[in-house]
């Protein structure tokens, strides 16, 4: 089969191999069978194995749904009454947190910082130290608006210092950026299929420390669908998920674990710092200006400042490329029109170098000056 490959430089779903998406076309499948349940075990490990979790200690539970599912699960499950979560918050995804919070009822601290910048961590430390009845620190590893990096490991260290566990959202870099759990001082991670391993959308997991989860038991119940502990103690009991899983993309996922595996840890990694630096490259070239300093980055997403000039069009630009194969998306900062370049999927600085001729080409198209006027 012939399909048509899209370079999506959006922050996920990700651009996938053929291989991964044909894994999708398989036999139909009860999957209450035995048979399915098999996948799912090593699935679940598999996901445990990509933060270096150890396996005793550490498990992952499967969700249908988007990421978001993942945030909405950990806040409301992990929460034990008359205790209050701390947000540690410099952008949307954060924020996201923080409605959760708000929607469930649950005393929270929105701690903001400015989203250009790494929060202070003598303010979080302060704010721990003043509200001994936080138990939970939540923050954004890369906060994918902007892609500014997060210091996980210093706030993990602060969260523990003072009896809190550590929830961390890690849709962005996970399968990507090395992580590991223990040593980042992470009680709970979580991702989407769809970011970094390179599958689809509709599986989403959380993973975690299996003594939390179980402690969670008699925490308050503020969801049905959503509870980490109910979810957990019917796969150990079951080996399934409690209601009818997204089939089709765990088959795309295990087949993407094979790959991830193959590809290995380390150079998917410098895959990634390849292709985000030949986007910098790019863009240095024709005078885009990105709004994170560099050296806080994470290393796959840039955030483009649009240009001072009366014929820059985003959407313009956006479908002269859309047509032509490649797909770039939209800012999420409120107070600056961007527009961002993401390095996520199964792609390489040559597809990079290919979007840029696509992309100057639309400049040149509608008159918009190169070097770009700020
Ligand atoms: C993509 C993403 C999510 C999940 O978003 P959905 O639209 O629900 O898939 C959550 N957190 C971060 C940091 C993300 O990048």
């Amino acid at each position: 089969m012939n399909i048509k490959r899209n370079i999506l430089l959006n922050p996920g779903p990700s651009t996938t191999t053929d291989t991964v998406k044909m894994a999708q076309i398989v036999p139909d499948i009860c999957p209450r069978e035995q048979e399915f349940g098999g996948l799912m075990k090593g699935l679940r490990e598999d996901l445990v194995r990509i933060v270096h979790g150890d396996l005793e200690k550490y498990t992952s539970v499967l969700f249908c749904g988007s990421g978001t599912i993942n945030i909405d699960v950990c806040l409301n499950s992990l929460l034990p009454e008359g205790k209050k979560i701390l947000v540690v918050n410099n952008g949307a995804y954060s924020t996201r947190a923080v409605e959760i919070c708000e929607f469930y009822g649950m005393p929270h601290i929105d701690l903001q910082f400015p989203v250009d910048e790494q929060p202070d961590l003598e303010v979080v430390e302060k704010t721990l130290k003043e509200n001994p009845d936080i138990a939970l620190v939540h923050t954004t590893h890369n906060e994918t608006g902007t892609g500014i990096l997060n210091p996980i490991r210093e706030i993990g260290a602060l969260a523990h210092k003072y009896n809190a566990i550590f929830t961390v959202d890690t849709t962005s870099t996970y399968a990507m950026r090395p992580i590991n759990i223990e040593k980042d001082n992470i009680d709970f991670c979580m991702a989407s299929a769809q970011k970094g391993l390179m599958a689809f959308t509709g599986l989403s997991f959380v993973v975690g420390n299996r003594a939390i989860i179980e402690k969670s038991k008699d925490y308050p119940k503020r969801s049905y669908y959503c509870n980490l502990f109910l979810q957990y103690d019917y796969f150990e009991r079951t080996g399934e998920m409690h209601f009818t899983p997204p089939v089709q993309t765990i088959y795309a996922t295990i087949q993407a674990l094979k790959e991830y595996w193959a590809e290995g840890e380390e150079a998917k990694w410098a895959r990634h710092t390849r292709v985000f630096n030949a986007i910098h490259e790019g863009l240095d070239k024709l005078g885009f200006k990105d709004v994170i300093k560099r050296e806080l980055q994470s290393g796959l997403v840039v955030s483009v400042i649009y240009p001072d000039d009366a014929n820059w069009d985003f959407m313009k630009v956006h479908d002269f490329c859309y047509e032509r194969g490649f797909t770039i998306y939209p800012g999420k900062i409120s107070t600056t029109n961007t527009f961002r370049l993401c390095a996520l999927g199964a792609i390489d600085e040559d597809d990079i170098q290919a979007f840029f001729k696509v992309f100057e080409e639309a400049l040149r198209t509608y008159n918009i000056a190169i070097p770009a006027k700020y």
